[in-house]
């Protein structure tokens, strides 16, 4: 069998070697150490949250060491592809700021390294296909894809000795195996006439009895079984797998360590088998382990149509994206809480991230977890910060709160200005869904009564205390004169204002001054809980305080 004649007869085209190729991907100039990474999605759905822990991974190890991340579209399968699904992964990459020194951008490639989407780089993948069919270590298979399911199947049976299976069957499909891996010129030549469809496979030598050492960077040794299976290369349209792609692409474009998920784990002998037959400096393999999820009092994987599966969810939820990292940081790095609180207010990049500090076993997806590191988060936001980046939301999700803030941002950056800045910052939103109601009371256009001030309170009382505000509500007194005002009232209703008297004695009030205060506080923001009352009166201004204690009181008369 002639292996050069059969190469020539599939690829009569093309005239190029590995090496001519490689000349137009010269070795990386780099600092020792440095990091070669990639995110290398398939543009076949919408960005799950599990996307953003490796393109988390790849981009810290990357710029941590002084190295390049790039992005690599791996859009070999045009059947799953998904309208929309590449401008969805590049925007969503951008918003959450995984910057990417070189790949596919939305007009076209950066960097010298590409082209960045596979599926332009078909004739790199035939050169290197027709050089492993040249030195006998890859085949054409002129079948269907169909046929070649049963062949594979009854290879399988083969092997495990089905016992269903007569030995005059298991002879017959090891006889199929071997002659397609024999094709002779003649027979090739006869097929490229027909003009019948091949796929190019691997001719593997691998013994599953047999394993290989390996290395993962976070399950470190593993025993690999090799790998025995003729997997295919190149499809009958000559676009590659997977499989070959990756080790084709990530040899050329230098990539130093491979950060992807555990699902390619068992894909890996087929892996380790190619980087040896293309003759490749296997990289470091980093498999990130799937997201987890409680069901019950059991984990299972976090699915695509899960609660928190799709990222899209999160900026229409209103989560901040330095939320979303923070929260993804938190899961990747044992340590980082730990830095976090020592290092508040620090931007996440100056966390030393470190591989040793990942866990093999699956993070646990929590929303309540969530929840808090984004109160934390943004917790410590400047009020301009907050002020610019709910607008930006609001515009988009809620188009009734983006013109109450922005018919005056003054008075908007007051309120969220309130309980920001000091040493134990108010933790009030998790989202900017939280903002509205939270605020809307500081607003006639969104103001909606929420409590009442409870019947227990005689309503006279209330009128009573409602209408003295009225007339010695003073909006230039300072906190402690206003409180005084709120003191006397209580005396003035029978109540004590007093709260250490009141304590020792309740029975000889009707109430306290802290009652006094709530029905203040109802009257005003509706609402039994608000940010100090004090402060909210004066943001409001006098005109709407007194009128919506004016309007209190009519419910009272
Ligand atoms: N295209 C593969 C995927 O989307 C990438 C795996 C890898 O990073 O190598 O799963």
């Amino acid at each position: 069998m002639n292996y050069e004649l059969i190469a020539d007869l599939l690829y009569p085209n093309i005239t190029q070697t590995p090496s001519d190729i490689e000349k137009s991907f010269p070795k990386r100039e780099l600092p020792e150490g440095a990091k070669v990474t990639r995110l290398a999605p398939s543009p076949t759905g919408f960005m799950h949250f599990g996307t953003i822990f490796p393109a988390l991974v790849n981009e810290r190890l990357a710029h941590q060491s002084g190295g390049v991340f790039f992005l690599r579209i791996e859009d070999t399968d045009a059947k799953r592809e998904v309208k929309g699904a590449e401008k969805d992964l590049i925007d969503t990459l951008a918003y959450y700021h995984i910057n990417f020194d070189e790949g596919a951008v939305s007009d076209g490639d950066l960097g010298v390294y590409g082209p960045y989407r596979q599926s332009k780089r078909a004739y790199i993948y035939q050169v290197f296909a027709k050089s492993l069919i040249q030195k006998g270590l890859a085949y054409p298979m002129f079948t269907s894809e169909e046929e070649y399911e049963q062949l594979k199947e009854s290879d399988k049976k083969a092997e495990i000795k089905n016992k269903e299976w007569t030995p005059e069957e298991v002879e017959r499909a090891r006889e199929e195996k071997l002659r397609a891996r024999n094709i002779t010129e003649e027979e090739v030549r006869e097929n490229l006439e027909k003009g019948n469809p091949f796929v190019i496979r691997i001719l593997a030598d691998g013994d599953p009895e047999k394993k290989t050492p390996f290395v993962d960077l976070v399950r470190g040794k593993l025993e690999i079984p090799e790998n025995d299976e003729d997997f295919v290369l190149l499809k009958s349209d000559g676009i590659p797998t997977y499989h070959f792609a990756h080790a084709v692409d990530d040899y050329l474009m230098g990539t130093t360590h491979v950060i992807r998920g555990e699902e390619w784990l068992p894909s890996l002998a087929k892996h380790i088998m190619l980087f040896r037959y293309l003759g490749f400096k296997l990289p470091k393999y980093l498999h990130i382990s799937q997201l987890m999820k409680m069901e019950g009092s059991s984990k299972k994987k976090l699915s695509k149509r899960d609660k928190g599966a799709a990222l899209s969810d999160y900026k229409a939820d209103g989560y901040p994206a330095e939320s979303v990292i923070e929260y993804v940081m938190t899961l990747l790095n044992s340590n980082y809480e730990d830095w976090r609180r020592a290092n508040p207010g620090v931007e996440y990049t100056e966390f030393p991230f470190s591989i040793k500090k990942m866990s093999v076993s699956g993070s646990l997806f929590d929303f309540d977890k969530l929840n808090d590191v984004s109160k934390n988060v943004i917790s410590t936001m400047s009020c301009d910060k907050v002020y610019d980046d709910v607008t930006v939301w609001a515009k988009e999700y809620d188009p009734e709160l983006y013109r109450a803030l922005t018919q005056d941002p003054a008075y908007a950056k007051r309120i969220f200005a309130i309980g920001r800045g000091g040493k134990k910052p108010r933790k009030d939103f998790a989202t900017w869904k939280d903002v509205k109601p939270y605020l809307s009371f500081f607003y006639d256009s969104l103001f909606q009564s929420e409590d009442e001030i409870p019947s227990t309170h005689a309503k006279e009382d209330v009128k009573k205390a409602l209408d003295l505000f009225m007339l010695m509500f003073d909006i230039k007194d300072d906190n402690s004169e206003w409180f005084n005002v709120i003191k006397k009232i209580a005396d003035l209703i029978g109540y004590a204002s007093d709260m250490k008297a009141y304590k020792q004695n309740p029975e000889q009030y009707k109430g306290s001054v802290a009652d006094v205060s709530m029905f203040l506080r109802v009257a005003v923001t509706g609402k039994m809980n608000s940010p100090d009352l004090y402060e909210v009166m004066q943001i409001l201004g006098y005109e709407k305080t007194v009128n919506r204690i004016h309007e209190a009181i009519m419910k009272y008369v």
